[in-house]
């Protein structure tokens, strides 16, 4: 899909480019097996499915092969910031010796690109403009840690650094929601697993780290409203408007459920197993109420 991105904002660099990197996320993590991946396989050991390139050989049929994981995958852009600038374009099949430093890199590197996503998003959103400054500051110290040498990587406390970016992050939040026109509910980690929540007005909601698995979210207006660390598994998107969503990442859209009709904000890949149709919006409220499957707000 074509991307139309908010001019200057960042996040178009924190893009996985996998020609870019060397298969580190087929590598480097460890897999359990589960409805996300068929079979085992133990941190630090290639995939049977990569290719001698680090391409995928079962790209195009991961989900019918039982890899749903891998579509739902996000680096961030940490895959080719480790092998092309941690590593200066060297990779752990030419030389072996640097394999383990490299995938350890990379689990550092992830979650610190993550907080990078999240302040570039911050910086390209014009209701946390009073925050700007901070959020600069945080993000040239993320970068800076981002340009460490692996040894210098292995050192770095990401945890503490994350808590110091999420004080920012949270108030990027609370000015955007509080410049929404909509009802803006506050259910900040809440259990809304199955949710009837088709066509709610959800502007403005406060949805951090709430739990939406396999809620129905047909046609709900979830404009400006705050979604990180939102569990999103299986939850249907279809006709949703999430176009102004805020720290919403590939890695919730793709586990998601959605149709031609959802509203994704334009930094984001269209998932390729959504249909590129629609389907039928939620029935009346009366007919929802005669099917209770879930909570609702
Ligand atoms: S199935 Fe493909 S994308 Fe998934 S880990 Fe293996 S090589 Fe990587």
């Amino acid at each position: 899909m074509p991307h139309d991105p908010t001019p200057g904002d960042n996040r178009v660099a924190l893009r996985a480019d996998c020609a870019a990197c060397a298969g580190l996320c087929c590598v480097a993590p460890a897999f359990a097996r589960s409805s996300d991946f068929p079979v085992d396989k133990p941190a630090g050991t290639a995939c049977h499915n990569l290719l001698d390139d680090f391409r995928c050989g079962i790209h195009d049929r991961l989900r019918g092969k039982g890899y749903a994981g891998c579509t739902v995958f996000d680096c961030f852009g940490a895959g080719q910031q480790v092998v092309q600038v941690t590593f200066g374009g060297r990779d752990w099949r030419t030389d072996p010796e640097i394999a383990t430093s490299m995938f350890a890199a990379f689990e550092v590197l992830r979650p610190v690109h993550e907080l990078r996503w999240y302040l570039a998003e911050s910086l390209a959103t014009p209701a946390a403009a009073p925050l700007h400054h901070d959020a600069r500051a945080l993000l040239a110290e993320t970068e800076r840690i981002a340009a460490l040498a692996p040894g210098a990587l292995a050192a770095v406390d990401v945890a503490a650094h994350r808590a110091t970016v999420n004080e920012v992050l949270l108030g990027v939040g609370e000015r955007v929601r509080a410049a929404s026109p909509g009802p803006r509910p506050n259910r900040r980690g809440a259990d809304l697993v199955g949710a009837r929540l088709g066509g709610a007005d959800l502007r403005g909601a406060n949805l951090r780290g709430a739990l939406l698995i396999g809620a129905d979210l047909r046609g709900a207006d979830l404009r400006s409203a705050e979604l990180i660390g939102a569990d999103l598994r299986g939850a249907d998107l279809s006709g949703a408007d999430l176009s102004t969503s805020l720290f919403l990442t590939n890695f919730q859209v793709h586990g998601a459920r959605g149709d031609a009709a959802t509203r994704l904000p334009s930094v984001l890949d269209r998932p390729a197993h959504w249909p590129v149709t629609s389907t039928p919006r939620p029935a009346s409220p009366d007919r929802r109420r005669r099917r209770p499957t879930g909570p609702s707000l």
